[in-house]
């Protein structure tokens, strides 16, 4: 038997020796990985790359109160109370009539006093065998309470039969009925979307207070990255992962402060990364992430911050950084366009919600279908196939995309799904189910 070496020896009596209640903090895990069990650099899972990024992210504290018309993509800052009851009266659901119903006398004849519209109050109270005609949101009369829609009656001169009896309380919309008056309509974390924005205004609160918007910078990596606008050269790339990525970020309502292309040099870099954190709540690259001759980041990154560097089991999307420059969360995203918007979508989107205040943020579930072709994969990595799922006349069925290159981002604007294919799978015969995240909605 050899000798156990001294370094792994010393990360054994440290992991052992370190009491289970300890947190452990980015610093120790950047200067010693081996103090976290679930921790492997080398082939990180996904969902304990997600847990550790999620355990160092402190959500942003600082509010503000803006105008409701603004608020789309924010996050409430506070529980939302109503101060009114909605509806805040008893209302029609339905065009019709509003009558008293009378368990005792099935009379099914009524004579019509007055109408009322939405918005129109009716003096006079129903007695019975009497109705109202009621336009919907139409105020509920005194003396009503049911409402036959206009549908189900014959008129005959100022009197109305009802072809049927409705149950007691029928299409009548109570007071309170959504929100409660003193209730908590909308909870603090709530990511405001058109319908919490609507459902606001619907309790009459025209400001809200929210957290104030992240600060993200971005900078793409790589001597042979260009911006647009440059006539390209032989051995060049345009800066797609720029544009993709403010894309990403503006669809989760956050502008991107766009730092430009930083040369693979470790100075450059490093002024950049000091720049940015002074201003940043975090910090995206993309490339250099990776083991070649030119990729810098960890480098630099050691020297200026706590950073881990792992190679995820995921396809694409491999290599991959997480850490803290300063206060700011630092992403390093690998420069293969494809791989860099898979990282985004399952790992930094949840964590830049998160750091938006935003509480209870699930990405997309994956749902099963039927896969209409043969996959070829290997067990080892969870892989983000791009998909195509289509309606044929058997139902619903996926298909790769053509290419699934993590250069090819053809691929992913073919595609209107991942399919997620798990860790220990091996190969997909046509005709198995397998498990496609939509991007609808993730993306
Ligand atoms: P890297 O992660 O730096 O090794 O880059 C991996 C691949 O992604 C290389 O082929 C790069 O040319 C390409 N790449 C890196 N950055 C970008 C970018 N901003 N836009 C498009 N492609 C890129
Ligand atoms: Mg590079």
């Amino acid at each position: 038997m050899g000798l156990i070496p001294l370094a792994t020896l010393w990360t054994i009596l440290r992991v052992i020796s370190k009491p289970m209640t300890k947190k452990i903090t980015l610093k120790d895990l950047s200067n010693e990985p081996g103090c976290l069990a679930e921790y492997d650099p080398n082939a990180m899972k996904i969902e304990s790359a997600k847990k550790l990024i999620h355990s160092f992210i402190n959500p942003i504290k600082a509010t503000e109160s803006i105008k409701l018309i603004d608020s789309l993509n924010r996050v409430l800052a506070d529980n939302l109370v109503s101060p009114i009851n909605v509806p805040n009266y008893d209302n029609s659901a339905m065009d019709g009539f509003a009558y008293k119903s009378n368990p005792k006398d099935n009379s099914k004849i009524f004579k019509i006093t007055s109408t009322v519209l939405a918005g129109n109050i009716s003096k006079s109270s129903l007695k019975n065998g009497e109705a109202i005609k009621i336009m919907t949101g139409g105020k509920i009369p005194e003396g009503a309470d049911s409402v036959i829609p206009i549908e189900l009656t014959t008129l005959s001169g100022n009197n109305i039969t009802l072809n049927e009896l409705p149950k007691t309380g029928a299409n009548i919309r109570k007071a309170g009925e959504d929100i409660q008056k003193g209730n908590i309509a909308l909870k603090k974390g709530t990511y405001l979307r058109p319908a919490e924005i609507g459902l606001i205004a619907s309790v009459g609160i025209e400001k809200v207070k929210v957290y104030k918007e992240i600060k993200v910078a971005f900078f793409s990596t790589g001597d042979e990255v260009v911006r647009l606008g440059t006539a390209i050269k032989s051995g060049q790339v345009y800066d797609s992962n720029h544009h993709t990525i403010s894309a990403m970020l503006q669809r989760l309502g956050i502008n991107c402060i766009d730092l430009g292309i930083i040369p693979d040099n470790k100075e450059l870099i490093k002024k950049t990364l000091i720049k940015s954190a002074k201003t940043a709540d975090a910090i995206i690259t993309s490339g250099g992430v990776s083991v070649g001759q030119a990729d810098y980041m960890k480098e630099v990154l050691g020297e200026l911050g706590n950073v881990l560097f792992w190679k995820l089991s995921i396809k694409p999307g491999k290599p991959m950084a997480y850490g803290k420059i300063k206060s700011a969360s630092y992403f390093g995203l690998p420069g293969n366009p494809v791989a860099a918007m898979v990282t985004f979508y399952q790992l930094v989107q949840p964590a830049l919600k998160y750091l938006k205040g935003e509480l209870n943020y699930l990405p997309p579930p994956t749902i099963k279908v039927k896969c209409s072709v043969n996959i070829n994969k290997k067990p080892g990595r969870l892989e983000f196939q791009r998909g195509v799922l289509s309606r044929g006349k058997d139902g619903l069925s996926v298909k790769p995309t053509s290419s699934q290159g993590s250069a090819i981002l053809s691929s992913m604007t073919e595609a209107n799904c991942f399919i997620v294919l798990d860790l220990e799978s091996g190969s997909i015969k046509k005709g198995d189910e397998v498990k496609i995240q939509l991007m609808n909605g993730l993306i």
